[in-house]
């Protein structure tokens, strides 16, 4: 059983924040049944995701029923490979990330995982093979080891320490006062986004999971940092299939697939040469990043936003 910190009555709440923002709490759901608007079915296989190809099949998907956020969505991620998308704020890329997880089910059309039907597996195992880098990692208040291990129950120290290394965090942790026992949290130390981001990573390396989701934070890091987070996270994503929810276009320049969103319909795919050389909305993006970037803007500025 987790600790909890947070008193009963506030995670129904709780609940629709972390389904927003993609945190990597999927324990946390299973304490929260009579919030589930998904279910498993009697006869609900356990997934045992090996290749791991993910495929979206003519996807329809509406949250309200009077307004469809998603139109006709089809594309395949090959196993182990990535593929990002991109579009404006609005355009409906985090839902298909909450669709892959299975907060909700799909209106019309199919989410496979190597051919099975996300409506026919379990959730737990469903969950087990899908690990989330989100925008915005939930700390407990807790010590950072413990908040590192969250991402496998019955990891041993040696196992958090490994992947607090993978994720690049290890020597910062010992520069704390009490290096893996140090609080953090809203009542502990806190750590600034960058740094969220690599416990998120450290949690995902110690999950191992065949899926990985990264919804990349939209307030940029500075660049040093940033670029950092790319590294690793290129790392981890090596033969893995990965779904990337991009807001710089600089950081998915090579992925294998790009898919471009436009108020829920996919209306453009390639990769970064090819959606260039199509010169259509990615080309277009992708100027305006550049213009940003000359007139001294963030590096990589957020083109979800505009
Ligand atoms: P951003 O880049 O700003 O994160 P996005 O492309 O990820 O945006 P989504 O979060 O997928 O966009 O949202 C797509 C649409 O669905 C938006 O119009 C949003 O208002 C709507 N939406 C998102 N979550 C819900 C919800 N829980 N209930 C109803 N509508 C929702």
């Amino acid at each position: 059983m987790i600790q909890l910190y947070i008193p009963l009555s506030f995670l129904g709440v709780l609940y629709r924040e972390i389904k927003q923002s993609l945190a990597d709490m999927e324990r946390l759901f299973l304490l929260l049944d009579q919030n589930r608007e998904v279910a498993d079915t009697a006869k609900a296989v356990e997934l045992v995701a090996t290749g791991a190809e993910v495929r979206f099949a003519q996807v329809d998907f509406s949250y309200d029923p009077n307004r469809q956020i998603l139109f006709d969505v089809d594309f395949t991620i090959a196993a182990g490979t990535t593929t990002a998308v991109v579009g404006h704020s609005g355009s409906g890329k985090s839902t298909l990330a909450r669709l892959l997880f299975r907060f909700y089910d799909v209106n019309s059309g199919a989410i496979t995982i190597d051919g099975k039907d996300l409506r026919d597996v379990s959730q737990a195992s469903l969950r087990h093979a899908i690990g989330i880098v989100p925008q915005d990692t939930v700390l407990f208040n807790d010590t950072i080891e413990y908040n590192i291990a969250y991402g496998r129950t019955g990891a041993s120290k040696e196992e958090v320490i490994a992947a607090a290394r993978a994720a690049y965090i290890h020597d910062f942790i010992e520069t704390l006062p009490e290096g893996y026992a140090t609080m953090v949290g809203e009542r502990g130390l806190k750590l600034s986004g960058g740094e969220k981001q690599r416990v998120a990573i450290a949690r995902a390396v110690l999950k191992n999971p065949a899926i990985l989701i990264f919804d990349e934070a939209t307030s940029a890091l500075d660049s040093k940092a940033e670029q950092a987070i790319q590294a690793q996270l290129k790392e981890i994503a090596r033969n893995r299939t990965t779904l990337v929810i991009a807001h710089r276009l600089s950081t998915i320049a090579d992925a294998a697939q790009i898919l471009v969103l436009d108020h829920g319909r996919v209306v453009e795919r390639g990769t970064h040469v090819s959606l260039l050389a199509d010169d259509g909305v990615y080309a277009q993006m992708w100027q305006r990043q550049q213009v940003r970037q000359d007139e001294g803007g963030a590096d990589g500025a957020d083109v979800s936003a505009s």
